[in-house]
């Protein structure tokens, strides 16, 4: 509605800052503010989208790195935290590196009583892939309601368009933490960015 796209224009108008890169539990700020996360496979686009939500170029860095420290990003934003967790599904990602973004987010996944939501980022193009399904897995096990997000819309072909979000609908059905809502969005167009706004907004 209206209403709800002012509410989220005006979330995003203050500037967000960058507050700390936690590499374990025991530096997470004080649990004091409410937090929503976003997750997703690396070169989804996750840097691209908090930037372009936040209008603040940079703000998030890509972390295209395999191997190197995987940290979870925290941003203020006016009275909550916007996390940015460690990219997965690296192609030639060591074994150690997986196995230690595994602890990482099971600890944080199960251990944040503050995180309200977590956005899972997918591909428009591809639609969800068998990690996208594990951390789904994830965040049923940890109770973590999580929202789909669909990024770089402007490069999925039109032809493909309803294919994919129906195959997209199909698995989240199969999840009890996935909201049914699908938000669709291209950082490079600027489409969806005012609905995900309003859509973080509203949490409460
Ligand atoms: P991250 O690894 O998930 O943080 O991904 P990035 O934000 O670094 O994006 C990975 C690549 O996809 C970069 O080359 C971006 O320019 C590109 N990209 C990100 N979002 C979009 C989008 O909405 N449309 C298009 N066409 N490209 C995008």
């Amino acid at each position: 509605s209206e209403a709800e796209l002012a509410t989220g224009q005006a979330l995003f108008r203050k500037p967000a800052e960058f507050l700390k890169g936690v590499v374990a539990m025991s530096g997470l700020p004080d649990p004091d503010r409410v937090e929503f996360c976003f997750a997703g496979r690396s070169n989804v686009g996750k840097s691209s989208l908090i930037n372009a939500l936040t209008g603040r170029k940079g703000l998030a860095r890509a972390s295209n790195t395999p191997g190197r420290t995987q940290e979870v990003n925290y941003f203020t934003l006016e009275d909550r935290y916007l996390v940015d967790l460690p990219g997965y599904g690296f192609a030639n990602a060591p074994v150690a590196v997986v196995a230690e973004w595994q602890r990482l987010m099971r600890a944080y996944l199960s251990g944040r009583a503050n995180l309200r939501r977590a956005f899972l980022l997918i591909d428009h193009r591809h639609g969800p892939k068998a990690v996208d399904e594990e951390i789904m897995g994830l965040l049923d096990t940890s109770a973590v309601p999580f929202q789909t997000v669909l990024t770089k819309a402007d490069k999925v072909k039109a032809s493909d368009r309803a294919k994919v979000l129906e195959k997209t609908r199909a698995t989240l059905a199969k999840h009890p933490a996935a909201f049914p809502e699908i938000v669709v969005t291209s950082s490079e167009k600027g489409h969806g960015l005012e609905d995900l706004r309003a859509v973080i907004a509203a949490i409460t």
